[in-house]
């Protein structure tokens, strides 16, 4: 496999001298993760299975927390916190982002990267992660360092290194505040079940021309992401949302483009332009990760266990989805193109199922792929006619409805066995193309 790294050129706004000089030792940071990550790849192989990790745990807490590396050393269960376990290959990054805080006349900024550089060195996650929420917007960006995923959700999952480098992309970002805004008003006048997690008015939102992806995003491209994941941060600090505008264009060359090219007829593909799909990838991904806000569920992981991840994906999209609704009723989308969000992500699920045998997250995410083709196909929202896939925007609208309820259900009160009832039922991918 390649190295996990990703660089661009994107255009960017007119920067001063100061934020140059910064933005470059930040990308040096950045690309500092990539052996660390590889590291961990190599050691993601020789797993130690969950059940006997479990039987250790109960003497040793260490073995649980996310930024341990968990080993057997003559025949013993070991956990080394990544601080220590990683020290020598962390040590230079910290160095970078000490001297370009050292220079930025950003302030804050300063301040969030010493933190930064004391995170990865003495493992102070936290302290990091509440300046980076709690700081003013600045027009650089960073995140370095282990973070935890969605995808990887699990009981024994581990944060995996990564670095993203952007500049912030003025116009996006606010066009994205203004959705979130407007959907905030909208979900507070709908009862809200008492489980939820309730940080409605503290998510923060960002869109990044991006400059470097590197460790484990660079592998999984994910064109957004709301992080922090832990739950007790997010209820202490809120959470921020943020988007990449260079990742999202390469989904579009590599996933999207063809699989739309293979799956309409060519009159209904007439109805489409590149653009249209392009801005439609990225506002359905905007509204998923928005939507991940309203869907904290607080007993969820405990009830559904290893069936979470598919489940909370795709409910998030299928939110998102609805929510593009009140966007369109207060007329900030048009008819157009929220079919074109639709279209998007039809090909993003059909290009999922192709890469379920890509390991064990891409399975998640085929699963929920699969689960929404079956659903819509089981409504008559899509018709598969030949190789062809034929779509009602209309009945789409009214089965996302049904849908979202189903997996609300779930998230909020279902088991594991209701879990996988609904996996047998619509989670299938054997007969899809
Ligand atoms: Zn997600």
């Amino acid at each position: 496999m390649n190295d996990p790294i990703l660089e661009f050129n994107p255009k960017l706004p007119k920067l001063s001298a100061n934020e140059k000089a910064v933005l470059k030792l930040l990308v040096e940071a950045g690309k500092l993760i990539v052996p660390i990550y590889l590291e961990q790849e190599k050691q993601m192989k020789d797993e130690i299975s969950e059940k006997e990790s479990q039987e250790v745990a109960k003497k040793d807490k260490k073995i649980l927390s996310p930024y341990t590396v968990v080993e057997k050393i003559d025949g013993k269960i070991v956990a080394t916190p990544y601080h220590i376990k990683y020290a020598e290959a962390l040590k230079p990054i910290a160095e970078k982002l000490n001297q370009a805080a050292g220079i930025t006349d950003n302030k804050a900024f300063g301040r969030f990267l010493r933190l930064q550089a004391k995170a990865l060195t003495e493992g102070s996650y936290e302290e990091a992660i509440a300046a980076g929420l709690q700081m003013k917007p600045y027009i650089l960006d960073i995140s370095i360092g282990p973070v935890e995923h969605h995808d990887d959700r699990l009981f024994f999952a581990k944060a995996s290194y990564q670095s993203w480098v952007g500049v912030v992309e003025k116009e996006g970002t606010t066009r994205l505040n203004r959705y979130k805004d407007t959907i905030l008003e909208v979900r507070r006048k709908v009862l809200i079940p008492h489980q939820r997690l309730e940080n409605y008015s503290n998510v923060k939102a960002k869109v990044d021309d991006v400059i470097l992806f590197s460790g484990h995003m660079a592998r999984t491209k994910f064109v957004g992401v709301n992080l922090p994941m832990n739950l007790s941060f997010v209820e202490k600090y809120g959470s921020e949302v943020t988007l990449f505008n260079q990742i999202n264009d390469l989904r579009m060359k590599e996933q999207i483009l063809p699989t739309f090219n293979k799956t309409f007829s060519s009159a209904f593909k007439k109805g489409f332009s590149k653009e249209d799909l392009r801005r439609a990838s990225l506002r359905y991904v905007a509204l998923h990760e928005l939507a991940h806000s309203y869907l904290y569920y607080k007993n969820a992981p405990k009830n559904l266990q290893d069936l979470l991840a598919p489940i909370y994906e795709l409910s998030a999209t299928v939110l998102g989805l609805r929510m593009a609704g009140s966007l369109l009723l207060k007329e900030m989308i048009t008819d157009k193109q929220l079919e074109s969000m639709i279209v998007v992500f039809i090909c993003r699920c059909f290009d999922l199922i192709g890469k379920s045998k890509g390991g064990k997250s891409w399975l998640n995410y085929a699963t929920g792929g699969a689960i929404f083709i079956n659903f819509m196909l089981e409504s008559g929202a899509l018709k598969r006619l030949g190789s062809l896939t034929i779509i009602s925007f209309t009945k789409i609208f009214l089965s996302l409805h049904d849908l979202s309820s189903l997996l609300e259900y779930l998230l909020s009160s279902g088991t594991r066995k209701d879990a996988e009832y609904f996996i047998k039922k619509y989670g299938q991918f054997k007969n899809l193309p």
